[in-house]
């Protein structure tokens, strides 16, 4: 049976069943308690799903109080933890609620007003969303990537302001760009194909932010943090995660080796072993992704005669001048890779 009951005869049902539950252990009473706590309260706090403020329910509640010598040597205070589940996505969190007797503030008419620190766990700080393709991230970018939202998150706006700097100097590592300073490293960014003009003018605006962390320690504001997220996420999804998640729902054209086995591997699936055909048969309609299939086939010709690529052999024989390949084992397509 559940109950829908007002604020204080809840408090004394459920300080009842406290009581109760610390000296019966019989799990009818515990699952009468958690019921109870279950319909009693609706609060609102941010949603790290629903990215806003929603109604959650209070699924458990620990107070922590001095006793009355405690409080008399220190401060009276009173630390509650919460596990509260949100009503729009039954999202979890755990909730921290600490409040003290020196916490005075003025109320909007100028009279003095208690008031309680709010903490949710895992933080998320509303504005600052984490990418969802993360794990297609280079490893090295990833992990400051992480850290830096974790800064973020815990208001280290100082750290995140470096880790935002960092992202820009690791990505540059990653994609070969070397020069004596990160404003170097961002102009051969653009040079190099990588970055817009006026996406390498942001980049500048992050390094600027993070040299005055860093440097004269100057914390930047929330707002300045957002708007370089915003930026950076932008920036490695372009680099790193569309191209990717392009190439797993749609065709494109083949610019390298490593991609042409790839799609080689992919046609020889629904192939079977003693086939027999040239390249361009084998390929059939794929061969509308490739611009010049000749330097792709030389290479390939060196991994058959290697044994690197073990799928195919040379029979030797040509069929309108083009070599015929027979297939002598079928690629495993399965892999970890995205
Ligand atoms: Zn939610």
């Amino acid at each position: 049976m559940i109950f829908i009951i007002n604020h204080t005869l809840r408090k004394n049902i459920q300080n009842m069943f406290i009581i109760l539950h610390k000296y019966i252990k019989n799990i009818n009473i515990h699952i009468n308690y958690y019921h109870l706590t279950f319909k009693s309260v609706a609060e609102k706090y941010y949603c790290r799903t629903c990215k806003g403020e929603r109604n959650h329910l209070i699924l458990f509640q620990k107070n922590i109080i001095p006793t009355a010598e405690e409080a008399f040597e220190t401060l009276s205070f009173i630390d509650k933890y919460l596990v509260i589940e949100c009503l729009g996505c039954g999202c979890i969190s755990f909730l921290n609620i600490y409040g003290d007797e020196s916490m005075i503030r003025e109320d909007p008419y100028g009279e003095p007003e208690h008031y309680e620190e709010k903490h949710i766990f895992p933080q998320e700080t509303p504005g600052c969303e984490m990418l969802v393709y993360k794990h297609l991230l280079p490893e090295k970018i990833k992990s400051i990537y992480s850290e830096t939202i974790d800064a973020l998150n815990a208001s280290c706006f100082l750290l995140a302001a470096g880790g935002f700097r960092a992202i820009i100097e690791a990505i540059c590592n990653d994609l070969s760009v070397v020069g004596k300073s990160l404003s170097i490293k961002i102009d051969k960014l653009k040079t190099s194909g990588y970055l817009s003009a006026k996406e390498s003018a942001r980049l500048h605006s992050i390094r600027f932010v993070g040299n005055d962390s860093l440097h004269e320690i100057q914390t930047p504001k929330l707002r300045q943090l957002q708007i370089v997220l915003q930026i950076v996420n932008h920036l490695i999804t372009n680099l790193y995660i569309q191209d990717r998640i392009i190439e797993n729902n749609l065709d494109v054209l083949v610019v390298d080796y490593q991609k042409f086995t790839k799609l080689l591997n992919k046609v020889f699936s629904s192939e079977i072993i003693g086939a027999k055909k040239t390249l361009v048969n084998f390929l059939g309609k794929s061969n509308r992704l490739l611009d010049d299939l000749t330097p792709f086939e030389l290479q390939l010709q060196q991994d058959i005669a290697s044994g690197t690529y073990p799928h195919l052999s040379d029979t030797g024989t040509l069929e309108n001048n083009k070599k015929v390949y027979e297939i002598i084992s079928i690629p495993d397509l399965f892999s970890f890779e995205f």
